[in-house]
């Protein structure tokens, strides 16, 4: 491993402090823990700390020793000089006299000490920095020195690679505990680099910011040389042919579904992320692959997000998927069931006050294909899969030189439900379409671009699905980073399919779909050419149809229900002259609606559409509304708002009606209409 430390840039760091009126420690203190926080090799999605001793103004204008340290599970990539916490030292190096201290008194004391008090939670292992009477103090869980250390040998392992120069501390749950005995450590056996967390992280401390973070790189090195020495080189990764992550997603997350008990025909769902890399599938192949994946993560704080075991599926073969199915669901209740257990023995071990997490994997191993993360959103599932991936490093460096050993199973509980590592997660408030993936057709345009935004703002995951791609990837934009931009015409049923695969592919299924794309046409239907009729088929019936038909199949595989809603138009019940080749084949579309909501109601698969009219969009553009307006001799205003109610009604209310549908659980073959009262189109 490289150090990336640049002069040039740590000179930039200094300068710009200076402007900011930070000083030269602190300047250099954020730019290596930025460096740190950049290799995913040495932290990944919020671990490790670092920190600073310096002296700084109270808010009285008094100058004290404070401890300037990492906030809790804030990103090191990104810190901000605001995010280095600043505590008065001295009253912490106090609390070494106390023999044991309460986890929620010590934030009461820590938080006391802050030099401003709107400051966020200093970091976990804030003591063991406080302790230490080093200058500045690195704190990582790189990825070459857990395999070191992860094993039954891990001291002597220790001994070997780093001669002495880091003392070695065994494991101990994050805290005071381990602060105190860090400190134990260092003064008994006075290493010059730093500490091993045993089965946790490396700590390196230096006067300055560059040797502190230098050591660390050092030491990190040593470990993969160490490693590489000892790796056998490996054979191809074997990649099962015929079997590809679209067809399997689906069943890998319905199998890694629940029922939601808080309402009928609610489920629990898991967004994915998947990995396939040479890696992934040469450690998937590999015979110890069972005994390893019991054996626990590399690092206690990886536990809150992949939980302490992964899912290990059998192999899929080709064309005995519905082999693969019926195995994974009984594997993943197994999975559920081991869990519920894990969680009984262990809260009565600890006086049986905590409350159980949900039981569902975050890790799901599919040999000959790759792995899963698995997350209530797509954030929380790419987490879990870079978490899984460096465990897969982690464990294959360590089976290189010995065997992989994590802590025991007690030890993982209590990181597991520690309140200080839950906090790291944040309290989110749970939206109503959490773990849910949504498609929309004709995204790019003005109903489908406000139901996207609607879907996402409740939580869902959205794929945004236009003829016109451009279109359609400025709109994810907005909507979030997550969000999926595909080209698809609905009218080609080889774009649906790959559409549709792209979805599973990048979110693991489909649960809610808004085929909204459509056109008109018109014609005096007399006179009509047919060609035209078909076109207008093709688009607002068929094009409707492919989206249904390739959805309900992904919806099936998952077994966990679904919801179909369809754009139909007032059109459908109250037809305007000339306006057949448009009316007719949405007609169609509402008897294609109600046929779904009967012959998948079983399913639990729910289907409804909205029926709008005159909304400002594609179809109605501001032309045809000055045109339209000076034809009946009214003002745009008053033509756009000529309802009963007298209301312009918008694409946003349009997207509110079929967000409620998508809802509403007790709902389906459902019209909802959107025109501000037109009583010849009220349905009947
Ligand atoms: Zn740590």
């Amino acid at each position: 491993m490289k150090s990336r430390w640049v002069e040039r840039e740590a000179d930039a760091m200094v300068t710009h402090g200076a402007e900011m009126g930070i000083d030269r420690d602190l300047a250099l203190r954020v730019y290596t823990t930025r460096l740190l926080g950049r290799d995913p090799k040495l932290v990944l999605h919020g671990g490790g700390n670092t920190s600073l001793k310096t002296r700084a103004l109270d808010r009285l204008g008094a100058e004290v020793e404070v401890l300037r340290v990492k906030s809790s599970g804030s990103d090191m990539a990104a810190i901000e000089p605001e995010g280095m916490v600043a505590v008065r030292l001295e009253p912490m190096r106090q609390l070494r006299a106390l023999p044991a201290i309460d986890d929620e008194e010590l934030i009461r004391i820590e938080r006391s000490n802050l030099l401003d008090p709107s400051a966020p939670n200093p970091s976990v292992e804030m003591m063991l920095h406080a302790f230490l009477p080093h200058k500045f103090v690195d704190h990582t869980h790189a990825t070459p020195v857990l395999s070191v250390i992860d094993q039954p040998d891990g001291e002597k392992k220790c001994a070997d690679v780093f001669g002495g120069r880091l003392g070695f501390v065994p494991y101990q749950m994050p805290g005071f505990g381990l602060a105190k005995k860090s400190i134990e450590v260092f003064e008994r056996s006075k290493p010059t680099d730093g500490l091993i967390l045993g089965k946790h992280g490396i700590v390196s401390f230096g006067d300055t910011a560059r040797d502190s973070y230098e050591r660390m790189i050092e030491m990190v090195t040593l470990a993969e040389e160490f490693i590489a020495r000892r790796r056998k080189s490996v054979a191809f990764p074997a990649r099962q042919s015929g079997i590809t992550v679209a067809p399997i997603a689906p069943i890998v997350r319905g199998a890694c579904s629940e029922k939601d008990e808080r309402a009928d025909g609610a489920w629990r769902r898991l967004v994915l992320d998947f990995r396939g890399g040479d890696a992934v599938l040469n450690f998937l192949n590999n015979n110890d692959l069972l005994r390893n994946s019991e054996s626990g993560v590399i690092t206690p704080d990886h536990t809150i997000r992949t939980k302490n075991w992964p899912l290990v599926l059998p192999a899929p073969q080709p064309g005995k998927l519905d082999h693969f199915a019926s195995a994974a669901r009984k594997a993943a209740e197994d999975f559920i069931a081991r869990y519920h257990d894990y969680f009984e023995r262990h809260n009565k071990r600890t006086g049986g006050i905590k409350r159980e997490l949900d039981p569902l994997p975050r890790v799901v191993l599919v040999p000959g294909l790759g792995l899963f993360g698995l997350g209530r959103t797509k954030r929380d599932a790419v987490i879990a899969a870079d978490l899984a991936e460096t465990w897969v490093e982690g464990v294959a460096g360590a089976e290189a030189i010995g065997h992989f050993e994590s802590i025991s199973e007690a030890d993982m509980f209590d990181v597991e439900y520690w309140p200080l590592e839950q906090k790291k997660l944040g309290a989110r408030r749970e939206l109503p379409l959490e773990g849910q993936i949504v498609a929309v057709t004709g995204a790019a345009g003005a109903i489908g671009a406000a139901t996207a935004r609607a879907f996402a703002a409740a939580g869902a995951e959205v794929a945004l699905l236009d003829v016109n791609l451009a279109a359609a990837s400025e709109q994810a934009e907005t909507l979030s980073a997550t969000a999926l931009p595909l080209a698809c015409d609905v009218t080609d049923p080889a774009s649906v399919t790959a559409a549709f695969d792209k979805i599973a592919e990048e979110f693991g299924g489909v649960d809610i779909v808004v085929s909204n794309a459509g056109a008109a046409w018109q014609g005096r239907i007399g006179d009509v050419g047919e060609d035209i009729l078909r076109k207008s088929f093709e688009l607002n019936f068929y094009g409707h149809q492919r989206v249904a038909q390739a959805a309900v199949k992904i919806m099936l595989v998952q077994g966990t229900g679904g919801c179909l809603l369809f754009n139909v138009s007032k059109q459908a019940v109250n037809p305007g002259p000339n306006f057949g080749p448009y009316g007719i084949p949405k007609a169609a579309l509402m008897a294609l609606m109600r046929q779904y909501a009967l012959d998948y109601g079983s399913d639990g698969i729910r289907a409804n559409a909205v029926n709008a009219d005159r909304i400002r969009s594609g179809l109605l553009t501001k032309e045809m509304i000055a045109s339209r307006s000076k034809a009946r001799g009214l003002s745009e205003k008053d033509y756009m708002s000529g309802n009963l109610l007298g209301r312009e009604v918008t694409a946003e209310d349009v997207a509110q009606a079929f967000l409620h549908q998508a809802l509403a659980l007790k709902t389906t073959a459902d019209v909802t209409t959107v025109d501000g009262g037109n009583i010849a189109a009220a349905m009947r």
